[in-house]
């Protein structure tokens, strides 16, 4: 490519003979002035025209603008001297950004929890999302569309959905992500570094959108399912073959399971089912819905499989149609007895053993989007110019950026201590120990959110109500992360489950 020096790119700055410098790299604009979407205008500006524009491109457009094709081609040549500084991160590459990454991937730092098979893991998982499913994420948050059977078939061949489940028998024999990690060594950690990289890319829609009925929805197949329905299902959700929901919630009944309306009554070797589910994600375009029913002899779960008297129709939230919300519409359906999950009655148990992973799961995305828009606002804190000097210069500004470092790296220690917990106790012991600490856990990483949201609004200011561009990360965020407060449990219902949980451990004889 051509070397020019400053004084050569300063001849070209007139209409028809426009170039700049940006980072080094010199960009002929001529052909292109006319179409810049802000006008013309601004590439005739002084501070452009002929010039280095590196300050003035990088206080309005995203680093990874240049690299689209449609303007990389617009480099004719680099600047005599000059070496390009500003990094776009390769796959797989840690954030440089302090606490753009948690302390056990930062240089330097230490951590009880993680091995260097750790490490390597990770490395493994976001190489692997950012270049199979990253393009997919953006794509999908913006259109709407369901993820497509590529990638997934993609991340089933290395058995990312199964690794998706959690340690457990579902793994044997399996060789996950090209043997990275056996299935003997993995651990709960192994599965928040995998929660915590899918949600890296900006979009919360999506984040529901990959699979997350299944996460939550087959474990009571798994735990709960005859043999037969095991040896069927599983592997037909694990291979990402068939699509499975979680469908509790109506419109009669959310934080108050015990309401449900949903009916199965019995007929023979079949219960026939009829009701109607809200809000059920990945539901238009699941096969399987894992569903609470009213019984006879109280609350049961079925596991129901989509056929002509089931019909689904999206539900407008404000977070993208790609995570498939549906409300869900049984009209007399029949299923058969085979597909009961535990004991007729006892539905309640098999869903409230089922919601402390959940409600986990959810606590790893919820932290991994936060610690993005946080890495996000240090970015343009220090790159906007306000008054002549950067954001960080202003007191109030750095004072909202300590604040959100803080709730994300309080809400990573209560996670990585949980997840700690979790690797050492069985599954019962999980059920009756955990519960509280989750549902706190939960409900103060959600809440925390909410402030992130806020701060990082005023940060980004105009540009954090603008869908593209600069701020679209943090508008993303700020109009979606009410969906951790309310999903998998409400954030006021799951403080008090917490505090519940506690009182019924007070001792008797505790007094002051
Ligand atoms: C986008 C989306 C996806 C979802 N995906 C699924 C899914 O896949 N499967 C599924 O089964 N469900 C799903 N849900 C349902 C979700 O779990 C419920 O919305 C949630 O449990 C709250 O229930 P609700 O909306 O009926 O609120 P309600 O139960 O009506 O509560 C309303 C408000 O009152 C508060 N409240 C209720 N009880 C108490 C109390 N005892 N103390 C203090 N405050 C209280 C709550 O905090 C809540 O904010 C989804 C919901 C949404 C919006």
């Amino acid at each position: 490519m051509a070397v020019y020096t400053e004084e050569e790119v300063a001849k070209h700055s007139k209409e028809g003979d426009l170039w700049c410098i940006i980072d080094g790299r010199v960009y002929d604009l001529s052909k292109f002035a006319g179409l810049h979407p802000g006008g013309e205008n601004v590439l005739f500006a002084e501070s452009v025209a002929g010039k280095d524009a590196t300050n003035v491109f990088y206080g309005l457009h995203r680093a990874e603008v240049l690299q689209r094709p449609q303007y990389a081609r617009l480099q004719i040549g680099t600047l005599q001297g000059a070496e390009s500084v500003i990094k776009v991160p390769a796959p797989g590459d840690l954030s440089r950004v302090p606490y753009g990454e948690p302390t056990w991937l930062s240089s330097g730092f230490h951590s009880p929890y993680y091995t260097d098979r750790h490490r390597k893991f990770q490395t493994a998982v976001r190489t692997f999302f950012e270049e199979v499913v990253k393009p997919e994420a953006i794509k999908c948050e913006e259109n709407g569309k369901r993820i497509s059977q590529e990638v997934v078939d993609k991340m089933s061949e290395v058995n990312m959905i199964a690794m998706r489940l959690g340690p457990g028998k579902h793994l044997q024999g399996r060789t996950l992500l090209n043997g990275t990690v056996t299935p003997e060594e993995f651990d709960y950690f192994h599965e928040l570094i995998i929660n915590t990289e899918l949600a890296r890319f900006g979009g919360r829609g999506f984040v529901d959108g990959i699979l997350a009925g299944a996460v939550i929805g087959l474990p009571p197949v798994m735990n709960f399912g005859s043999p037969e329905l095991k040896a069927r299902v599983i592997p037909e959700v694990l291979s990402g073959k068939k699509y499975l929901a979680l469908a509790i919630t109506e419109a009669f009944a959310g934080s108050d399971v015990s309401g449900l309306q949903t009916t199965a009554v019995r007929d023979g070797d079949f219960w026939v089912v009829t009701g109607t589910k809200k809000w059920i994600t990945n539901g238009m375009f699941a096969d399987y819905f894992t569903t609470g029913c009213k019984t006879e002899t109280g609350f049961t779960v079925l596991l129901i499989e989509r056929n002509d008297s089931l019909s689904t129709k999206a539900i407008k939230t404000s977070y993208s149609p790609t995570a498939g919300t549906a409300y869900v519409t049984f009209d007399k359906l029949r299923v058969p007895i085979g597909n009961t999950l535990g004991e007729v009655g006892n539905g309640m148990s098999v869903i409230l053993s089922n919601f402390n992973h959940e409600r986990w799961m959810l606590t790893c995305t919820a932290l991994s989007a936060q610690r993005v828009v946080v890495e996000e606002c240090l970015k343009w804190a220090t790159q906007r110019m306000v008054f002549g000097k950067p954001l960080t210069s202003q007191a109030v500004i750095r004072g909202k950026l300590a604040a959100m470092i803080s709730r994300v790296e309080a809400g990573q220690n209560w996670l990585e201590n949980v997840t700690h917990q979790m690797n050492n106790m069985s599954y019962a012991e999980m059920s009756s120990k955990l519960a509280g600490p989750i549902g706190l856990m939960k409900s103060f990483v959600a809440k925390s959110g909410t402030e992130i949201a806020n701060d990082a609004t005023q940060i980004f200011g105009g540009r954090a109500l603008t869908v593209t561009g600069m701020g679209k990360v943090v508008e993303n965020y700020k109009r979606t992360s009410a969906f951790d407060q309310i999903l998998a449990g409400s954030e006021d219902v799951m403080a008090d489950l917490g505090v519940r949980q506690a009182m019924k451990k007070m001792p008797s004889n505790a007094r002051l």
